[in-house]
């Protein structure tokens, strides 16, 4: 139970709204304010904390003023939690659990179709996938701001389906930032705590923190019309970050931004979920927003969850062929193919001049889909220059490319062609002698491929 920060945290409870479970409260005066010198955990249902060396815990009562006593301990939550994200002490659980959660609109169109998911305590998760597949409508409902069709969603332990969203103890940063035009930075950022009446000393230490970790200590004073895009969007962070809250939800809040600054902004959330903790749910269409960030990465599509795992899994291993195609940039080379019984192993048709020696760890699990029409899933980064040593080595196979573009990259240079009438794209050496209409021999890292089975879109 040591946190390690100093005594400074006083917490008015009215003892008709308490029954003590395991500590003196009876001598108490119906009105009190308790000085907490290590608060342990809390919920809005009950509390327990140390002070003056004795432990107390506390469970609320359901009395008419629950509401009131509700926001103090809120309080004290958020600001155990803002103290320890400055003393790196252990935090409370946040985690957020999504249980059959579906969303259906009017005119029957279903946007989240029972979707299950997992957001452990202090993780990163990104929501991915493109336009319409539900990624938006789920993260409103994490937030309250989107009604459950059916399904429940769990914050810190507890069903959430029914409090509204103030009551939630989230901090939501929009696509647009949403701040007030007519406030400066400083009162932005200390709105949210205004309204929970946070002592002003408070506020200001809170604000003055969070904007330092964010660098805008020097914009404090401004109004957000004489601030850049990336500015306002620190403010906005700023806004979420004074809360602490237990989970941040974050809606495509770097899709206004130029490229340029889109990756430094990417940087900075990264940064600042390195230093605060908090479990975080970020909605993105651009996956490699979504590979950078995240700790897990959830792949959604039409309503449903196609994968979900930590970037280089969904990478190195994607399960559909829509993960496959989705993750990765350029995207990797899908090819209709036929696996064929050879006399010496498993060989891989493309065309009927083009057939590759499938590498022998394959067989066992290539067999069972022989003379059936698949797909071959294929980097570019597994196409590349073949030379002397390409021969080599087990499992790379020498296919002859007819280039048909070259873009040189500075670091790399991309090779396009096309087997059949399908686009394929190779990622060579820049030094790669490689022109237009000209016939350039690539090595295909067989090892690296993925099987597709076209019926199921699954990788086998
Ligand atoms: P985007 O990246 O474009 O924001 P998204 O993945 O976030 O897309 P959602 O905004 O969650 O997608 O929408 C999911 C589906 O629900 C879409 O088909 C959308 O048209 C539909 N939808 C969203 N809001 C409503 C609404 N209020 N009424 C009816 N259908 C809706």
């Amino acid at each position: 139970m040591a946190y390690g920060f100093r005594p400074m945290w006083h917490l008015p409870i009215r003892a008709s709204n308490w029954d003590s479970a395991a500590a003196p409260l009876g001598g108490l005066p119906s009105y009190h304010t308790v000085r907490v010198e290590a608060p342990a955990e809390s919920s809005p249902r009950w509390i327990c904390y140390t002070s003056q060396s004795t432990t107390y815990v506390l469970r609320e009562r359901a009395a008419p003023r629950q509401r009131r006593v509700r926001s103090h301990l809120q309080l004290l939550s958020s600001f155990a939690r803002f103290m320890r994200s400055t003393t790196g002490a252990t935090e409370p659980m946040a985690e957020v659990s999504i249980r059959k959660i579906v969303k259906e609109y009017e005119g029957n169109v279903q946007a989240v179709k029972g979707i299950d998911l997992e957001v452990a305590d202090h993780e990163f998760l990104v929501l991915v996938g493109p336009s319409g597949c539900g990624k938006t409508t789920l993260l409103r409902m994490i937030a309250g701001l989107e009604e459950i069709t059916s399904g429940e969603i769990l914050i810190g332990g507890e069903i959430v389906n029914d409090v509204p969203p103030r009551d939630r103890d989230i901090a939501m940063v929009f696509q647009n930032y949403a701040l007030y035009p007519h406030m400066n930075v400083f009162d932005n950022m200390a709105f949210g705590l205004k309204l929970r009446h946070v002592p002003r000393t408070e506020i200001k230490q809170r604000v003055d923190h969070a904007a330092q970790m964010l660098d805008i200590t020097s914009l404090l004073d401004r109004k957000p019309r004489a601030l850049s895009g990336g500015q306002r969007q620190r403010v906005a962070m700023g806004r979420a970050i004074v809360r602490s809250p237990k989970v941040f939800l974050f809606d495509e809040p770097l899709s206004n931004l130029d490229a340029k600054l889109r990756v430094q902004m990417r940087t900075e959330i990264k940064k600042v979920h390195q230093a605060v903790h908090t479990t975080t749910v970020y909605v993105t269409h651009d996956q490699v927003e979504a590979m950078t960030l995240a700790d897990r990465v959830v792949v959604m599509n039409q309503g449903i969850i196609e994968q979900v795992g930590p970037p280089q899994e969904l990478y190195h291993a994607p399960a559909t062929q829509f993960v496959a195609g989705f993750i990765g940039s350029p995207a990797m080379n899908l090819l209709p193919c036929r696996v064929l019984n050879g006399t010496d192993g498993l060989r891989l048709a493309l065309t009927n001049d083009i057939v590759l020696a499938l590498p022998p760890s394959r067989t066992e699990r290539y067999a069972p889909y022989v003379d059936r029409p698949m797909l071959l899933g294929i980097r570019p980064e597994h196409l590349t220059q073949y030379d002397a040593e390409s021969e080599s080595r087990s499992g790379v196979v020498r296919v002859n490319a007819p280039v048909d573009v070259v873009e040189p990259m500075g670091m790399e240079t991309m090779v396009h062609f096309f087997v059949d009438s399908v686009a394929v794209c190779a990622r060579v050496d820049p030094t790669t002698p490689a022109e237009p209409g000209q016939s350039l021999p690539l090595a295909a890292d067989l090892n690296q491929m993925h099987l597709i089975d076209p019926d199921s879109g699954r990788v086998v």
